[in-house]
């Protein structure tokens, strides 16, 4: 942001190459959420967690990308600190993470982003990642539940969430609101998700949201809107909130999206038949990253609190792998945050 507001002192060419090298950052930050940042640790070898409690993990954020799209990555000059089987082969992904049961998620939406893309076969690159997805969770049907992903804001996402379901009918759906900047407070957005999360309740299909659009504003009245006018008239639906509602680490604007949802449970204007969780993948940071900051001991007692508000039966787990194999986040979870064997057991499970 620095480099928008000096911009008047900057020569215009550099100005241009740096916004568009921000524009690029921002992407970076956002579409793949901190992931690539900060996995540039060596990944934990370790097959499977020690566990002795008989304890099944499940994870229920897990990446995987098609060859195709880390290569499109790194021609837009993005590193990847590994080999590209470590993203993108499932045998891999199953191994090096470490749990019993994953929700495999998906990608595609970031061709709809025009940073990303600007090529003539949008739709085309979207299906290809979601096929390379569905195929890669066929091999493992039933420890890998796959969550292709769309731009809901594009003409095609309906005709390609019924072509995902019939590759496969138990399929879920990955949504990023900052990748395809999804602005509820936008009549026209809105319109589009509530006839996607329409389509969801009726089919059955889990919806795992991103929900931050990285406005400075987003917050209450997102979740606002979410509930009142979109939720209050479905089917039950069975929404995940990925990363505790914002975009990774544990911030001001976590805690005001928290808890906005929290008075809204408590008032009861929920409508008690859908299931809504949250996912605390990459919240509970305890490494640095640029643009988002490890929690300190303090902000991990906070987290700790919150955590008990929301209440574990709303929890789960999830790693955002490759940022952290499910027996590292475990272990900050147990360790950093000090949940209880039970409190992991529940939001494990
Ligand atoms: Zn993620």
């Amino acid at each position: 942001m620095l480099i928008v507001l000096g911009s008047k002192k900057i020569h215009e060419t550099m100005h241009k190459h740096l916004i568009r090298n921000m524009k690029k950052y921002l992407l970076y930050v956002s579409i793949i959420g901190i992931l690539f940042m900060l996995s540039c640790k060596p990944i934990d070898e370790k097959k499977k967690l020690d566990r002795n409690d008989g304890l099944t993990l499940n994870d229920s954020h897990v990446h995987i990308m098609s060859p195709n799209l880390i290569a499109e990555w790194k021609d837009l000059g993005i590193p990847f600190s590994k080999p590209d089987y470590k993203y993108s082969n499932i045998d891999t992904i199953l191994n090096t993470n470490g749990a019993d049961n994953i929700k495999l998620i998906g990608m595609g939406y970031v061709y709809g982003n025009s940073d990303f893309y600007s090529g003539n076969d949008e739709y085309l690159k979207v299906k290809k990642e979601n096929d390379y997805l569905l195929e890669s969770a066929k091999k493992y049907k039933s420890q890998v539940h796959p969550f292709f992903a769309i731009d809901p804001l594009k003409d095609y996402a309906i005709k390609e969430i019924k072509r995902c379901l019939q590759i496969n009918k138990n399929s879920g759906l990955k949504l990023h609101f900052n990748a395809s900047q999804v602005y509820l407070t936008e009549p026209e957005h809105l319109k589009k998700i509530h006839s996607i999360f329409k389509i969801a309740a009726e089919n059955d299909i889990a919806i795992l949201l991103h929900f931050d659009n990285w406005h400075p504003k987003f917050g209450k009245p997102d979740v606002e809107i979410l509930v009142h006018k979109i939720l209050k008239d479905l089917e039950p639906i069975n929404l995940t909130i990925a990363h505790f509602g914002t975009s990774g680490g544990f911030n001001q604007k976590t805690k005001n999206v928290l808890e906005a949802f929290i008075e809204l449970y408590n008032s009861e204007r929920i409508p008690k038949r859908h299931k809504i969780l949250f996912d605390i993948s990459a919240v509970a940071l305890d490494k640095d990253s640029e643009g988002v900051k490890k929690l300190t001991e303090d902000e991990f007692k906070e987290l700790k609190v919150y955590c008990n508000k929301i209440g574990f039966d709303k929890i789960i787990f999830g790693t955002d792998y490759p940022l952290y194999t499910s027996k590292e986040y475990y272990d900050i979870l147990n360790t950093k945050l000090n949940l209880s064997k039970s409190d992991l057991k529940e939001i494990a499970k």
